[in-house]
């Protein structure tokens, strides 16, 4: 059966060097040491290995034909968003990565579909990079969970997912910069515990500051199945319920009702919890998504979904129907 995997990450093998172009800040750069490799650096500190996968189109596609998958979204790699910077170098570095990922995408048409990164730290300088890059065919862009920990219903985001509406660009919304990270650095607690919760604070922002519900075509996708905004939504509601002074202050529509509106992706890593996510919010809301090529993903890009015995509807809409209709609009 066809598959796409939405929720995938991608970088040029060479990267300028922006702390060096923009005279501060700890801008990532690669150092390539042994073939096949390269480190990244986040100004003078290792941040990650990363080998080939993360880098060479053409290693990727052979790597997705084990999985019968032969579409990939692309995105960049979250710690590039580099939201902290200057807004008009973090247009000029996102520039850069989006016209990577054009390269891609023409290079590989049947294989690549380009999610574009913006500088939503300057409302202005987003929208502008947003319609540059819709005219280079992007179906959408992938954003951050909190701009310098700015939650995303904050007023000065609305206009660019005004923006995304208007040009029909579907939004991935990815964690980042998580909250707590500094307190915690530990057993890698940041991915493991930050991450799904701050997925969880950015969709309720999103849902309690009234911008799904103020855009009403706005087509979102949250990554991480989520994060804990499904298992937990039964405590968001009661508190919603319980004290509308604090939660229903800016919508007064009861946040179970987006379950319906947002999509999320299918990295679960955990059949069960993707059953009750398909119990809560049906077939037509769940994308395959791998976060390949990271350790932390789903790197049999879905297998264990075909392991459910779904109805094979519900599987097709899954691996790619869905991701179609979130992606393009139906
Ligand atoms: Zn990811």
């Amino acid at each position: 059966m066809k598959k796409i995997d939405m929720h995938t990450h991608i970088l040029p093998e060479r990267l300028p060097n922006f702390a060096e172009k923009f005279g501060y800040g700890d801008f990532i750069h690669l150092v390539h040491e042994r073939e096949g490799f390269a480190n990244m650096m986040k100004g003078g500190v290792f941040f990650r290995e990363i080998a080939k996968n993360c880098w060479d189109p053409t290693v990727r596609i052979p790597e997705y034909a084990l999985y019968h998958t032969p579409v990939q979204v692309v995105c960049t790699i979250p710690v590039m968003f580099s939201y902290w910077a200057k807004p008009a170098d973090c247009l000029d570095l996102s520039m850069f990565l989006n016209d990577h990922l054009a390269g891609i995408v023409d290079d590989f048409p049947e294989n690549y579909i380009a999610l574009g990164t913006i500088p939503m730290q300057d409302t202005d300088l987003a929208i502008q990079e947003l319609e540059r890059i819709k005219d280079l065919g992007f179906p959408g862009i992938q954003i951050g969970s909190n701009v310098n920990q700015l939650n995303l219903g904050e007023p000065q985001f609305f206009p660019i997912f005004e923006a995304c509406e208007r040009l029909n660009m579907a939004v991935f919304v990815h964690p980042w910069e998580m909250m707590g990270e500094a307190d915690m650095r530990k057993y890698w607690l940041p991915w493991l515990v930050g991450m799904p919760a701050e997925t969880a604070r950015a969709a309720c922002s999103m849902i309690f500051g009234g911008v799904l519900e103020r855009l009403p075509a706005l087509r979102v996708c949250f990554a991480h199945a989520g994060g804990s905004l499904i298992p937990t939504m039964g405590r968001i509601e009661h508190g919603f319920n319980c004290r509308p002074d604090l939660v229903a202050a800016d919508n007064p529509v009861p946040p179970r009702e987006y379950l319906k509106k947002i999509w999320v992706d299918s990295a679960t890593h955990d059949p069960q919890l993707l059953q009750y996510i398909l119990d809560i919010v049906g077939d037509e809301r769940i994308c395959l998504g791998s976060d390949y090529p990271f350790p932390l993903g789903d790197l049999e890009i879905g297998r264990f979904i075909e392991k459910m015995n779904l109805p094979i509807e519900t599987v097709e809409r899954i691996f790619y129907k869905n991701t179609l209709n979130w992606l393009y609009g139906s």
